[in-house]
């Protein structure tokens, strides 16, 4: 039995990151689960109003969270009801809202983007990362001195943001008057504009160049703005001829960031440059295990070992994965079986044995439908039809993403194929896709290899 107070905390929890908080009291306040039957979860509204518009502009994002809690839930229907007083939810309480600490360390330039979270105690060191974890550790100890500048690089979800967070967190609680700026790139790009806007340059340069550590997250994206180049350029020469410390993330080594003026990249490569790669098996145990525990979940071995095991190595990603099996142990108080976890990891309509042996050639969209049709014993009509049968939802959406990766058409033209659907939709079902590969091995590896056929 699904606990439908539970979901709706979940869904609210979920809604709360993505839209505004005036939007969530408006319209979601007075909202509850009324009752699942089958595939459909029935949502009671307060009024026509909040009702229309939750139809029309978040149900697609209420259904997708809602699968991915309860992957049999294929609609929602609407009913206007009164909530009884003590049904009402209040936001308040339910959004447990983890506001950021917001640390003012300079005045004047905000570290809001600070977030008390992110630990050296709580980042688990394996051989990826050792290096830029011994490299942050001693730069909280002797800021300026040993490591300067540090260029901490790395794919997406690896802990760069981690690190350099901890860091600034790690001074600000040492209490010395050390003063910390932990910004993103965009942020710092926002902030100059903003003071170019208003006129108050100076400002913005005293401010950013008064400090002592300097943690600068997603250089990359400094790729081709030439003018904040050239300020980030002169912020970092005072900041380092001062024996300020700087540290720079970026999803790349320097040597390949592309849009970057040689003389900024060479200033990058004049330091320490430490690169944070994938963990290996035991590593992402490990890890797993420490998430689990901060969210106090004793997980099963086992358990932690399979999403070890299908999980590429994105932490962020096997965070996604973890967090998604909590909330349904939690939701329906028993321990997830493996076919939910597959459920969870986009694994659970991968045929055991695919049937490669007939084979088809695959030169044309067509036979790519065909080969996806049969692979999940569907039928090729089905497929390109306007059926909405779930189990044609993940075939169809792989022929798109293949064909659309193969062939390199126009998102409008794969529509056609598709009973016209329009061109959105082959793009959700792309974006779709590639989310479920990113966490699933075994299909990626399988689709790879009809793409490459
Ligand atoms: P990046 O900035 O490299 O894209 P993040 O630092 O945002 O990645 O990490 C993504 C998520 O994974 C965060 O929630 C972070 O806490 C977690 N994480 C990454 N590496 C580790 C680690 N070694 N130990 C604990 N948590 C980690
Ligand atoms: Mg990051």
């Amino acid at each position: 039995m699904i606990d439908t107070k539970q979901l709706w905390q979940h869904l609210i929890e979920h809604l709360e990151k993505h839209i505004s908080r005036a939007h969530l009291l408006t319209y979601f306040q007075e909202s509850k689960i009324l009752c699942i039957k089958g595939d459909v979860l029935t949502l009671g509204v307060s009024n026509p109003f909040a009702l229309e518009t939750i139809r029309t502009r978040y149900n697609d994002m209420l259904l997708e969270v809602i699968k991915s809690y309860c992957p049999e839930i294929t609609q929602i229907e609407f009913e206007i009801t009164t909530i009884k007083k003590e049904d009402k939810v209040s936001l308040q309480d339910i959004v447990k809202a983890p506001k950021p600490q917001v640390i003012e360390m300079v005045k004047g330039i905000s570290s809001k983007l600070l977030n008390g979270r992110y630990r050296l105690s709580n980042f688990v060191t394996g051989d990826h990362s050792e290096l830029a974890f011994a490299v942050a550790k001693s730069v909280t100890r002797s800021p300026g001195v040993k490591y300067n500048p540090v260029f901490l690089y790395g794919g997406v979800g690896l802990g760069k943001t981690h690190l350099l967070q901890a860091i600034g967190n790690e001074m600000a609680s040492n209490k010395s008057d050390i003063k910390v700026v932990y910004t993103t790139t965009e942020q710092f790009i926002n902030d100059m504009i903003e003071s170019i806007g208003s006129r108050r340059t100076d400002r913005f340069r005293k401010k950013y160049r008064q400090i002592d550590i300097l943690l600068i997250d997603d250089i990359q994206f400094l790729k081709n703005k030439e003018k904040t180049q050239e300020e980030f350029f002169h912020t970092f020469n005072v900041l380092y001829d001062a024996n300020k410390q700087i540290i720079v993330s970026a999803d790349t080594n320097p040597r390949l960031l592309k849009g970057i003026t040689d003389r900024l990249v060479s200033r990058f490569q004049s330091g320490m440059i430490v690169e944070i790669t994938k963990p290996d098996r035991d590593t992402r145990m490990a890890i797993l295990q420490q998430k689990a525990q901060e969210q106090s979940q004793l997980l099963d071995e086992d358990i932690i070992g399979y999403v070890a095991d299908n999980c590429d190595g994105s932490v962020r990603d096997m965070e996604a994965v973890l967090g998604q099996i909590i909330a349904r142990i939690e939701l329906t108080n028993k321990v997830p079986t493996k076919t939910l976890i597959d459920g969870i990891l986009g694994l659970q309509q991968v045929p055991k044995t695919p049937k490669k042996k007939q084979t088809v050639s695959i030169a044309n969209p067509e036979s790519i439908i065909d080969q996806f049709a049969r692979l999940y014993d569907q039928s090729y009509d089905d497929l390109i039809g306007g059926s909405r049968k779930k189990n044609l939802n993940l075939p169809r959406q792989l022929a798109m993403y293949v064909i659309k990766k193969k062939f390199d058409m126009p998102f409008e033209d794969i529509g056609n194929i598709f009973n016209k659907r329009n061109h959105a939709t082959i793009m959700y079902a792309c974006k779709k896709v590639s989310e479920i590969l990113r966490v699933n091995r075994k299909l990626k590896a399988e689709v790879e290899e009809i793409i490459k056929k």
